[in-house]
């Protein structure tokens, strides 16, 4: 173990509110615990187990609260070290007495993260798993937790830990192939397990680069646009969703100012609205700056909401709507199916090649549900929750994977160039080092201490 002073903090459980804990963790976390504790003698007790008792002050021995304590002994925790974990219910000027009174006693305010750092430089987890929990503090849905749990659970790190063992076995053959030239027909071999291993790791890695997008949507929201003719009912489309859906507290940083937003979590798909202003700027676009432009302005868009009006011919600004959404996500609206029919729907399913045509009455509230399991649909297509899919989320990590893809293209570049294979190996060793840096391997110290003060305080 690394460090060996003893750290406090209040550590309150996602998901529950209504009590708070005083986290200990270090070789004195039990005898602090002792000192302030009036009930069973925390030494004698068995390793994770929880005890009754009230936290008093130990010089005037007025008691502060009733407590319930946890005995958590090394290496079996969190941080590899001995873990008191106090749960108070006194409410929070009796949680923050109880840590003062820690803190009296013997332990040291723990750094933000550093419960999480101490985990990580004993061993109980990397890096990557590190990360994910800095994303469980800061998912926004179920869903987005999920991903963190996953990743938490050492998904993602055990897939770049079988990247880098295929890449090491490139490695040592070119080292056997330098050692024994004799051998004409390793040559051979080597070249051909080169070409192999790369192109099955750069697979992979594009794999993951591909769902990346997905864990990206899960942590933002995916940004949406709802166009459509003046008059089609956006904006009760838009009042819909955010009725329809609890809104979703956001704190993303980045998140333009002069466009207000709505965060909704439609069936685990967190969705950034643009509001009425913005949609009518795109409706402007459309029509004033032509299909093209507005193109452009749609591109930024991960899901576009096209809206139709059932009761009205299709005119031309929907024609050109059709072609100013080519190429992205979209899911096209029918609504008013209250009113008469004037809407030739086969035209519009033909328009709309294969995306989703939902028929709606928002006025009624009918079809709403329709519209929100194409919205699921869309995006997880059933699999997120069928879970054997590793999501990347943090931007590091996709930044490390397109850095290793293109290590491996240069490699696979000199092998197609016939260099030697000492050559090569360069580049295969450096994709080694940037997955590496994936889950700590490599990563310097500087590199650990910045993510790790990320970190809210007490994780
Ligand atoms: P926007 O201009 O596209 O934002 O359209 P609005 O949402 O402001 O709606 C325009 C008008 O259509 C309003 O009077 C709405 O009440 C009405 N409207 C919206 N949805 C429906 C619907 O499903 N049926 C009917 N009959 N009217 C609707
Ligand atoms: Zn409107």
């Amino acid at each position: 173990m690394i460090e060996t002073d003893t750290i406090a903090a209040i550590s309150t459980p996602i998901g529950e509110g209504a009590i708070s804990i005083v986290r200990l963790s270090g070789k004195e976390a039990l005898t602090i615990a002792n000192r302030i504790f009036k009930g069973k003698n925390l030494h004698e007790v068995d390793s994770h187990t929880i005890h009754y008792g009230k936290v008093i002050e130990p010089k005037s021995d007025v008691v502060i609260d009733e407590v319930m304590v946890s005995v958590m002994r090394a290496p079996k925790t969190f941080t590899r070290e001995d873990v008191v974990e106090i749960n108070t219910h006194g409410g929070i000027v009796a949680v923050n007495r109880v840590l003062e009174i820690v803190l009296e006693n013997g332990a040291r305010l723990a750094e933000p993260g550093e419960f999480t750092k101490r985990a990580f430089l004993n061993g109980r987890i990397d890096l990557s798993q590190a990360e994910a929990v800095m994303d469980l503090i800061r998912a926004k849905t179920d869903k987005a937790m999920g991903v963190a749990l996953r990743q938490m659970d050492g998904r993602l790190s055990q897939l770049i830990q079988s990247f880098r063992q295929e890449l090491l076995e490139t490695i040592a053959h070119v080292e056997v192939n330098i050692d024994y030239p004799e051998y004409d027909d390793v040559e051979e071999m080597t070249h051909a397990l080169m070409r192999e291993k790369t192109n099955k790791v750069s697979e992979q890695i594009e794999q993951l680069l591909q769902v990346a997008k997905q864990g990206k949507i899960l942590r933002e929201g995916l940004s949406t646009a709802i166009i459509g003719r003046p008059n089609v009912g956006k904006s009760s489309l838009m009042n819909t969703l955010v009725q329809e859906n609890k809104a979703i507290v956001t704190d993303i940083p980045g998140t333009t100012r002069d466009i207000i937003e709505e965060y909704v979590n439609v069936r685990g798909v967190p969705l950034r609205l643009v509001d009425t202003a913005g949609i009518r700027e795109t409706e402007d676009i459309v029509e004033k700056i032509g299909v093209e432009r507005s193109h452009q302005v749609l591109k930024q868009s991960d899901l576009v909401l096209l809206v139709l009006n059932y009761h009205e011919p299709l005119t031309d600004d929907d024609r050109h709507l059709f072609k100013a959404v080519e190429g992205l996500e979209y899911i096209v609206i029918v609504n008013k199916t209250d009113l008469e029919q004037y809407l030739d729907l086969n035209e519009v399913k033909e328009l709309a090649k294969g995306h989703p045509v939902i028929t709606t009455s928002l006025i009624k509230e009918e079809g709403i549900d329709a519209l929100e399991e194409a919205i699921r649909d869309l995006f997880f297509r059933g699999d997120i929750e069928s879970d054997d899919m590793t999501y990347v989320s943090n931007a590091r990590h996709i930044q490390l994977l397109k850095q290793a893809k293109k290590a491996l293209e240069d490699a696979k570049a000199s092998l197609d160039m016939g260099m030697p294979l000492d050559i090569v190996q360069i580049d295969i060793t450096r994709t080694w080092e940037l997955l590496g840096e994936i889950i700590g391997d490599t990563a310097s110290e500087a590199l650990i201490d910045q993510l790790f003060s990320q970190f809210c305080l007490g994780k």
